[in-house]
């Protein structure tokens, strides 16, 4: 299954039922009062997040999505049933984007677990005749009828929630680290692409201090055009607060560390320079393969750039801890995750 992270879909209101235009029938009761019931307002669709979904693969497949009509009022004073709502689950980190007057606007950020958002009403159920039975009206011989549910094209794009971020050309490592310090058991294997979904994972590191670890679609060159799987990769990182650089020192697949660093690092600058900026460790990853010369030529161009250095061993869980330590050390420093604030409804808007 592929990771899908952007997706446009329909979503439909139900319609309000109409409201009933009956009277009473008895016997001997040759005219008797209005007694249609009213329509039943129609069911809303509402998104909500779910923290055991992490891509949007779903709603590639279906696009529509419609909650029930209202069920028409009776005679007999009966009321129409309400239409069934629906509510669909979406990621944690799903931005929900409606097309509005003024072009697309945010309308939530479901970065919390169960929040829930509006995304179309339903319509009204209209009046039966009943209710317009007056004194000085008392044979209405007409009623309402129910009114259309709101009906959007809703854009949601998938933002992961992690505080840091495992960057790095495929097959460095990534998934090994992650499923060492955390108890997510991602997917090891020794060719490119093993990656398809993302991985979160969360490392207690001591009593009430923990953060959530995410390993990502593996970036590759020309990731910032949009080549391959970079660009998922490259938008999950957007709400890290921190970005680890893993890069496979010991140069086993004859690349080069240095070469990767600095591949890695313009992908990113191309997507955006505020990403590039963002504070990031580099963990030198298989040193229970490299020597320590080679260990020793990446630190000091690592530390010779400004960044500080950890040499790790994933598999032997070698440095592990001490980047775990690090890690929470450098969070603990910088701003709670992003959170993105719904534009406000437009006057014309709530008149829907
Ligand atoms: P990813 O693509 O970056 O997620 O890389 P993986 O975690 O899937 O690892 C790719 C391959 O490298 C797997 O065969 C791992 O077992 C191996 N590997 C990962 N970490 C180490 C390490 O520290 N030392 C050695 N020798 N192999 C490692
Ligand atoms: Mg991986």
């Amino acid at each position: 299954m592929r990771f899908v992270d952007e997706a446009k879909i329909q979503v439909r209101a139900g319609k309000g039922g109409h409201g009933c235009l009956s009277f009473r029938r008895e016997k001997f009761v040759p005219r008797g009062g209005p007694d249609g019931g009213n329509g039943g307002d129609g069911g809303s669709v509402y998104l909500r997040a779910d923290s055991r979904l992490l891509s949007l693969y779903d709603f590639r497949l279906k696009r529509l999505y419609e909650a029930r009509n209202g069920q028409p009022g009776q005679g007999s004073q009966c009321d129409g049933k309400k239409g069934e709502d629906l509510v669909l689950g979406l990621p944690v980190g799903t931005l929900v984007f409606a097309e509005g007057p003024e072009g697309e606007r945010l309308l939530a950020d479901l970065s919390e677990p169960d929040s829930l958002v509006l995304a179309a009403r339903g319509g009204r159920g209209g009046w039966g005749n009943q209710h317009f039975a007056t004194p000085t009206r008392q044979v209405p011989n007409f009623a309402k009828a129910g009114l259309p549910g709101q009906e959007r094209e809703v854009v949601l794009e998938l933002k992961l929630l992690a505080d840091v971020g495992l960057v790095g050309f495929p097959n460095v490592g990534k998934s090994t680290l992650l499923s060492v310090v955390s108890k997510a058991r991602p997917k090891i294997a020794d060719y490119h692409f093993t990656t398809l979904f993302p991985n979160l994972g969360v490392v207690y590191v001591d009593e009430g201090v923990s953060f959530v670890m995410a390993d990502i679609p593996g970036i590759i060159e020309g990731a910032a055009e949009g080549a391959g799987l970079g660009h998922d990769f490259l938008r999950h990182v957007d709400r890290c607060r921190l970005l680890i650089h893993i890069v496979d020192v010991s140069g086993r697949e004859g690349r080069d560390p240095v070469e990767d660093f600095e591949t890695i690092n313009e992908e990113l600058r191309q997507y955006s320079p505020e990403l590039a900026s963002r504070p990031m460790l580099v963990a030198g990853n298989k040193c229970d393969m490299a020597t320590e010369e080679q260990i020793a030529a990446f630190r000091e161009y690592v530390e010779g750039e400004g960044y500080r250095f950890f040499p790790i061993s994933a598999a032997t869980r070698q440095g592990t801890e001490e980047l775990v330590q690090a890690i929470a050390a450098e969070l603990a420093k910088l701003p709670p995750i992003v959170r993105y604030e719904p534009e406000p409804i437009t006057e014309e808007e709530r008149l829907k």
